[in-house]
């Protein structure tokens, strides 16, 4: 069966890496970016670049205005309430960074932060070292066989004691949605804080913060075809407003003087200095550019694919997924094989995936591994891309055993 992707063409780096003889199969890592992106990068900086929020003079207010209307852009694709609930940052892990600073004088000694088994290092580290600063405890939920955090355990972790619950929607190695309403519910019940890692789910269709019901949501804008160095934290205007402010410089000032400042609330308060504009403006064009496409083609096109995927590892002897994937990617390793020399046999073919502990290395340790490869797809993948994949995979692994 043959998956073309219909929107292959709206992104010239396919054509350019393939003229390389690259197969880009390492999205969950980064995505390649639309043309509607390169344009509107083009055209800020070629019409004139100005800094926002400051300037009297025109294209300060050109710059202000496209700035401004990509945060409203973003709050329309989460659906948050107000677009006063949009931080941008630096990316998912400046976010997560921020909120572990930001709410630290909301804890006390004994306290428990409550992630999962499968969280990336971003959204583990700043939590281990936020616990071990004021001595708080972080409580790891176990995950199930299909690699899903395990409710069960949850329901017993999950405590009087707990805080903050803070996990991953889409696991990056595993390829799974995670049990968010029910993870959210027991939290919610104990009046715990709720943090969601969107960095890879925020990929794969649109997704409702509101519904949802976290009190933070964050993503990095370049896994979602959009600029790198930018990332967005959402948050409800209650948990926006408990949070302590974490960079301080220009812009994010209310008053200041030598020996004393008061500081503004959400969103600017939280946005020192210059930001990103052009990877802002990118991003509202980037988002402009997704929601014209067709949602449920967007979506069947990736089961397709994803199906695919699985079809052929599973087809061929030896290969042991890791988790139950469900959609986006699958990592797997290859008995006999270590996973670093199939890695360097496959790059030499010209197939770009992954290979290692993918930033979440207690995860692997659970799988008894140092690392493993991990297929990642996007919406301009095509079943001609796997079937190049799939053709170096037999030839190495006919090397390697
Ligand atoms: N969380 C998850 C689930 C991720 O996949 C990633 C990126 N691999 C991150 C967080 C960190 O994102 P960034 O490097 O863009 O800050």
């Amino acid at each position: 069966m043959l998956v073309p992707s219909p929107w292959r063409a709206d992104f010239p780096a396919i054509a350019a890496l393939q003229r390389q003889d690259q197969t880009y199969l390492d999205n969950a890592a980064t995505t390649q970016k639309p043309q509607a992106l390169i344009d509107a990068l083009t055209h800020y900086y070629a019409n004139g670049a100005a800094n926002v929020h400051r300037a009297q003079h025109l294209p300060g207010a050109h710059a202000t205005q496209a700035f401004e209307d990509s945060r409203s852009k973003v709050a329309q694709w989460l659906n948050a309430g107000d677009i006063g609930q949009i931080v941008f940052t630096h990316g998912t892990t400046s976010a997560l960074n921020l909120l572990a600073y930001g709410l630290e004088h909301q804890f006390n000694p004994g306290d428990e932060l409550v992630i999962s088994a499968l969280e990336h290092h971003a959204n583990l580290l700043p939590w281990q070292q936020l616990a071990q600063r004021r001595d708080l405890k972080l409580v790891v939920l176990p995950l199930d066989a299909a690699g899903l955090i395990d409710l069960e355990a949850a329901a017993q972790l999950i405590g009087p004691r707990t805080r903050l619950l803070a996990v991953s929607q889409l696991s990056n190695v595993l390829g799974a949605w995670q049990p968010l309403p029910q993870l959210l519910a027991m939290a919610k019940a104990r009046q715990a804080l709720t943090v969601v890692d969107g960095a890879q789910g925020v990929v794969h269709g649109r997704h409702d913060v509101q519904a949802l019901g976290c009190d933070f949501y964050v993503f990095s804008s370049h896994k979602l075809y959009g600029p790198d160095g930018l990332g967005v934290l959402y948050g409800r205007n209650a948990a926006l407003q408990g949070l302590r402010h974490w960079q301080f410089g220009g812009e994010m000032v209310q008053d200041a003087e030598y020996q004393h400042a008061t500081f503004r609330p959400a969103p600017l308060g939280y946005e020192a200095g210059t930001p990103p504009i052009a990877s802002v403006i990118g991003l509202g064009a980037t988002l402009d550019y997704l929601a014209g496409l067709d949602q449920d083609a967007v979506a069947a096109h990736e089961a397709a694919l994803h199906d695919y995927l699985l079809h052929g590892l599973q087809a061929r002897k030896g290969i042991r997924l890791l988790g139950a994937p469900q959609l986006a990617l699958a990592s797997f390793v290859v008995d006999g094989v270590h996973n670093a020399d199939l890695a360097h046999l496959l790059t030499e073919q010209g197939i770009a995936v992954r290979a290692g502990h993918h930033c979440a290395m207690p995860l692997l340790k659970r799988f008894g591994l140092a690392g493993a490869i991990r297929v990642s797809l996007a919406l301009y993948n095509d079943s001609a891309d796997l079937e190049r994949f799939f053709e170096a995979l037999d030839q190495a692994l006919e090397m390697l055993r």
